[in-house]
């Protein structure tokens, strides 16, 4: 029978069957996957394929089988080695949530989530949250803002988790699919699921973080269904959205408006920096791309480390 992973405790595993029930299970045998040396084969949002157990008036479930995975987020390990662990498994859309100030959001960490969003195939929409307490000059800003994110393309809405703005909005683009909220701590990720599952009742950051201090989180990752339909998968303490290394030839290929540019270069491997009639410097120097964008990606190419991403130990995924 096939079945979705809700969630995972380590080596159990709750998974919602085709037959509506919920049926906590085990692995069977050994999971080899492509690619990926993982902590742990089975991660929330994964397909699977199960067999059911009774022992006495109990049902388990046993995993046999895991489905193709159409996208995945990962954290390296704490330990040095190269393992992995999923985070979880087939999302079909990110919302990134930003603020003016507390926190701000820079650009260069839109536009890092976005290339590794883009890299991993999610679909991302931008989420401009706290419209509701921008002075005139701030909301100018983030208006801005959003019209550079939707001239190339992605989906941004001023919303506001405390009053309501704008989240039947948000609800609407939810509906049928399973979605994560990403941003620094503290933009409102918390006070957004509350505002659309009230049921959830997830703790918002300032009590959250009293809480983390002197004790080890070990934080699993947790799929909720929303009841106008789809889910969301919960996942606090992660820092960003996984890391991916992404070479300076294909780089230009997570920044949409340059990579439609691209053919439009003299050389065919150009990589937008120190080559003659480049279609991509060209825009710049006619304000067609944002220098913004063009400073991430130089950034991203030298692989420089982003300080917000260093600097907030609780920055996270909800
Ligand atoms: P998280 O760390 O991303 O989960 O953020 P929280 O949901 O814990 O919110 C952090 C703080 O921002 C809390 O004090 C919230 O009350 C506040 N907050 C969240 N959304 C809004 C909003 O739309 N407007 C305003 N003014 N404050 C908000
Ligand atoms: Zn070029």
């Amino acid at each position: 029978m096939k079945a979705v992973v809700y969630k995972s405790t380590g080596s159990w595993y709750h998974v919602k069957a085709e037959d509506g029930r919920i049926y906590n299970s085990r692995i069977k045998g050994k999971f080899r996957l492509k690619g990926i040396k993982s902590t742990n084969p089975v991660a929330v949002g994964d397909h699977v394929e199960i067999d059911t157990e009774t022992k006495g008036d109990e049902t388990i479930g046993v995993i046999n089988k895991i489905l193709d995975r159409k996208n995945y987020i990962i954290r390296k390990s704490v330990n040095l080695s190269k393992q992995t662990h999923i985070i979880a498994a087939n999302i079909d859309l990110a919302f990134l949530l930003i603020t003016h100030n507390n926190p701000p959001t820079s650009t260069t960490f839109i536009d890092r989530f976005l290339v590794t969003a883009e890299a991993y195939h999610i679909p991302t929409v931008i989420l401009i949250n706290k419209v509701d307490a921008y002075s005139l000059e701030e909301f100018g800003e983030m208006k801005y803002l959003a019209e550079l994110y939707r001239e190339i393309g992605y989906t941004c809405i001023g919303i506001s988790a405390e009053t309501g703005e704008n989240i039947d909005k948000v609800k609407e683009l939810m509906k049928d699919k399973v979605s994560v909220f990403a941003g620094h701590s503290g933009v409102g990720k918390s006070t957004l699921v509350n505002a659309i599952e009230p049921e959830l009742n997830i703790k918002t950051s300032e009590i959250s973080e009293q809480h983390r201090q002197g004790q080890h989180t070990t934080t699993f990752a947790e799929m909720h269904e929303l009841h106008f339909g789809g889910q969301i998968i919960d996942t606090p303490g992660i820092r960003g959205f996984g890391v991916v290394d992404i070479d300076k030839y294909t780089l230009d290929n997570y920044f949409p408006e340059f990579f439609k540019l691209k053919p439009n270069c003299k050389f065919n491997n150009c990589i937008h920096v120190d080559e003659p009639k480049c279609a991509v410097k060209q825009a710049l120097a006619d304000d067609k791309i944002a220098y913004s964008r063009y400073k991430s990606y130089l950034q991203i190419m030298e692989g420089e480390e982003d300080e917000s991403f260093r600097k907030d130990p609780y920055q996270d995924l909800r």
